[in-house]
């Protein structure tokens, strides 16, 4: 295999049009469930973000029982095979967001303009306590097509809507028909309804036996930072006795005690399996506890930005040598693809950069668009628990794959094709995605959603929430009907 990368698309190149295109069923379940055929990946530029394959101008993708059974110049068709023409295509592995919540779906868009105070006023005390299992449901179930639209493979679900059993089951089974991969953090509720934290050991029990399914459990608990020890080290020791990652929110700016990491790091609380988001105002010998300890963090550049948590804390990161994961959040201030993810990092990371060398400071390495790459695929799978599964496109891994056009308006000619991902494209260019080996968005078109039908609900579930909240819908609220 060749490692050197040239422009995927020739200038001739016939645009792909997916002969089963367009495929819609009744239901509301979003993946094809047929899709055991093998399927060849055949002509696409290929970025594998595995450093030992590296790019490919021009490769083949053998996808074999959900997996990458190969990847190489020219791969043979069997009879079997399903093969996709993608001369016109970059791929790649499937972004991976390792933040969002997704119940949130319902109340995208509602909160321009607050601040982290705002946000946990309107939405834990406002909102959540308003959602049914209904409306947590559909709210996880469009997060999770919205995802898989702009090429989200896989989303660290941190779902605070636990108001209940019924809540729980709403949300898993929404991850679970979405066919996106997941990893479903249990978390808290609202009104002391909650089942929350102990409920997970059943939960492990009963849903999450296995580890090898498409959706994973994770416990959402709380940081020392924010509340007295007794109760942030049950969550600790209760994610260890369920065997699922803890994922905590850290080092948000104005809020909690400060030094609470570094005490759990030195008594040994950290690693692999635990988690941290934000970690906008922790201190320089905390990243290097979280660097030692191998703990994964997950940033969202565009909320931090947007709702004062602070600086996302790009340059610390690395300076420790901590490869970020790179989370959405919030949908109710920020979209749900990564492109705009990856690009807030790189725009920022380079222009505090810029601003050291121009006040006459040694300015530190600026990041590359490989390195954001890296951020939204390989080290979120890393931060969900799936470093060995996702993340990258190589024999033996999920086939967990995005198809990028490479003929649009917006990105032709590509010349390099990491800059091309990177810095041109968006969700428009998504053409083909599929979680392991199973097809849910061909020839720029999701299969098997009835969105008549899932529309009207989610403005039901919406309509429903705002009352049930007291909440006014705004001046410029979109009317349906
Ligand atoms: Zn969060």
């Amino acid at each position: 295999m060749r490692s050197r990368a040239r422009t995927a698309a020739g200038a001739n190149a016939p645009a792909f049009r997916g002969e089963r295109a367009g495929s819609s069923s009744a239901s509301l379940s979003g993946a094809d469930r047929t899709g055991d055929r093998p399927i060849l990946i055949r002509g696409a530029g290929v970025i594998t973000m595995d450093p030992a394959i590296g790019e490919l101008g021009r490769a083949d993708i053998l996808v074999r029982s959900g997996m990458i059974a190969d990847i190489g110049e020219r791969i043979n068709a069997t009879p079997d095979v399903e093969v996709i023409e993608s001369t016109n295509m970059i791929a790649l592995p499937g972004f991976v967001d390792g933040h969002r919540h997704m119940w949130e779906g319902v109340i995208r868009g509602t909160l321009p303009t607050e601040d982290v105070a705002g946000y946990f006023h309107r939405v834990n005390e406002g909102f959540a306590p308003a959602f049914s299992p209904e409306d947590a449901y559909i709210g996880t179930l469009i997060s999770a097509y919205g995802a898989l639209d702009a090429g989200v493979t896989t989303v660290f679900d941190w779902s605070h809507i636990q108001n209940s059993a019924e809540h729980t089951a709403a949300c898993i089974s929404a991850l679970r028909e979405s066919g996106v991969r997941a990893v479903f953090a249990f978390g808290p509720g609202t009104q002391g309804r909650t089942r929350w934290p102990d409920d997970v050991l059943r939960l492990k029990r009963e849903e999450f036996a296995s580890d090898h399914q498409l959706v994973t459990l994770a416990l959402a608990g709380i940081s020392p930072e924010h509340v007295p020890d007794a109760i942030a080290k049950a969550h600790f020791a209760l994610a260890r006795e369920a065997g699922v990652i803890l994922t905590i929110h850290a080092g948000l700016a104005g809020m909690g005690t400060p030094g609470a990491i570094e005490r759990y790091g030195k008594e040994g609380q950290l690693g692999p399996s635990v988690n941290l988001v934000h970690c906008n105002t922790i201190s320089d010998t905390e990243w290097h506890i979280i660097a030692e300890t191998g703990t994964s963090v997950s940033i969202t550049p565009a909320v931090e930005m947007q709702m004062g948590h602070g600086v996302p804390p790009i340059q610390q990161a690395m300076d420790a040598g901590v490869k970020l994961s790179l989370g959405v959040d919030v949908e109710t201030s920020v979209p749900g693809d990564m492109f705009t993810q990856m690009r807030a990092v790189y725009g920022l990371q380079r222009m505090n950069a810029f601003s050291r060398r121009l006040q006459g400071q040694e300015a530190p390495r600026m990041l590359g668009v490989k390195d954001v790459l890296e951020y939204a695929t390989v080290a979120g799978a890393i931060a969900t628990g799936l470093g060995d599964r996702i993340g990258m496109l190589s024999p033996g891994r999920q086939a967990d794959i995005v198809l990028l056009r490479a003929d649009t308006v917006n990105t032709a000619p590509i010349s390099d094709m990491l800059s091309a991902v990177v810095l041109n494209m968006d969700a428009r260019n998504v053409d083909t995605v599929m979680v392991a080996g199973r097809i849910v968005k061909r020839d720029g078109q999701m299969r098997g959603i009835d969105r008549d039908r899932l529309v009207s609900r989610l403005y039901a579930a919406r309509d429903r929430v705002f009352k049930a909240s007291n909440t006014p819908l705004a001046s410029t609220e979109h009317r349906m009907a």
